[in-house]
């Protein structure tokens, strides 16, 4: 099949392009359509800055590569396509992006092109979840799949809209966005705990309770990049070419930490080049540089454990909870019943429950190739107790947690 784009009806920017974010495997001949319900979801995101280029250009270049590599039947990128859905969205700020290309790679001002045709930068436009964990930890409420604020449709644009509902729609597994400005793989939170650090522009290392494995993930990026890793990049120093996304400066409402507060996606940001806008006669250099790391970080989604969640008659049980025992971040089952858990090697003490089933803990230990297949049959409850009502005091209010934090405009600050 030809490489066709389908918008999905989603809605487009402000002046009307749209969102473009067409799942590889579609695209080559051959592919069965039918999914394996243990396949797991996959995204790059490109450009969401609109002045930070080299990601939309590096994502089209991916996209060719993986459907000419498949068509010459390349044994890694075949088994790559057909165990993974791939999503790729070049841009996600095609506004910004006409305003920085008219300029060129000359003209171009630091920040031109940065925000949407609203003039709103977009990874300081998603709802802030990170208040809301903190509150939700201290009153032990979830740890993951924050709710989102009442009227939150009301406070993002159109792009960061579009972006919400499609990452809703499916159960992705991992994730980058791509930026400009820096050469570092950040990994989240970007925000930090405390409001003092953050008005007073101090760092502070905020790790998620999934820290260790947010540093291989970034790591595997650095290190198959040809110099990511060094760590001395654009005047920066960055050990191992990774960095904690607060403790190199605090961002309020982006999209990493929100793709790991509201949904099962682990999201890193990785930043490119220290030119945002560079000439065309550097993309050779800047692909291959990139190319080896694009493809072992999607590779990276193939580890941990995963599998089905389903009753006595092997039906899919949607929503189930899957807990990793010493690990505060629990991930839901799709759909189907599928769920996938990102793991570091090693032995862990996993816990599956739903509503109405009785919960089911098994021991399983995670080698460092291929995920761990470990499936969950669960036992309706013998005695069906009466729904438990949640005491009205424990409900968060996320109306009065919602803090307004003023993003940061230094040059040091507009990265990602
Ligand atoms: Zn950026």
């Amino acid at each position: 099949m030809p490489f066709t784009g389908c918008p999905l009806g989603l809605p487009g920017a402000p002046c009307g392009r749209h969102l473009l974010f067409p799942p590889v495997p579609a695209l080559a001949d051959g592919v069965t359509l039918l999914l394996s319900p243990v396949e797991p979801e996959f995204k790059y995101v490109g450009n969401m800055h609109g002045n930070e280029v080299l990601g939309r250009e590096l994502l089209l270049q991916l996209s060719e590569f993986l459907c000419e590599e498949y068509r010459r039947g390349n044994e890694r990128i075949t088994r790559l396509i057909q165990d993974t859905r791939i999503h790729i969205m070049p841009s996600m700020n095609p506004d910004g992006y006409e305003v920085a290309a008219k300029q060129g790679p000359d003209g171009n001002g630091y920040l031109t092109g940065r925000n949407n045709a609203n003039g709103v930068d977009l990874n300081r436009n998603f709802p802030d979840l990170n208040t809301l964990m903190y509150y939700s930890r201290e009153i032990s409420g979830p740890n993951h799949h924050i709710p989102l604020p009442d009227n939150w449709k009301s406070q993002v644009e159109p792009e960061t809209l579009a972006v919400i509902q499609w990452i809703s729609s499916y159960n992705f597994v991992l994730s980058a966005n791509l930026h400009g400005g820096a050469v570092v793989a950040n990994y989240p939170y970007d925000k930090s705990q405390d409001q003092r650090f953050r008005s007073h522009r101090r760092t502070v290392n905020t790790p998620t309770p999934d820290d260790k494995l947010f540093q291989k993930l970034a790591k595997t990026y650095s290190y198959a990049h040809s110099w990511m890793h060094r760590g001395w990049n654009c005047g920066d120093y960055f050990a191992d070419g990774i960095t904690n996304g607060a403790s190199w400066y605090s961002l309020s409402k982006g999209m990493q930490d929100f793709n790991y507060l509201y949904t099962n996606c682990f999201e890193i940001t990785l930043e490119l080049s220290c030119n945002k806008f560079p000439p065309e006669e550097d993309l050779e250099r800047q692909w291959m540089a990139n190319r080896e790391a694009l493809v072992a970080f999607i590779e990276e989604v193939h580890q941990g454990i995963k599998g089905m969640v389903s009753d006595e008659n092997n039906n899919g049980i949607a929503g189930a909870v899957i807990s990793v025992q010493g690990i505060s971040h629990d991930i839901t089952s799709g759909d189907m019943g599928d769920y996938f858990r990102l793991l570091l090697p090693g032995t862990y003490t996993v816990t599956a429950s739903a509503e109405g089933y009785q919960p089911l803990t098994v021991t399983t230990t995670v080698g460092p190739a291929a995920p761990s297949l470990v499936h969950f049959q669960l036992k309706q409850e013998v005695v069906r107790k009466p729904a438990e009502r949640k005491a009205s005091g424990t409900r968060m209010n996320n109306k009065a947690l919602q803090k307004k934090v003023v993003p940061r405009a230094t040059r040091r600050g507009t990265q990602r």
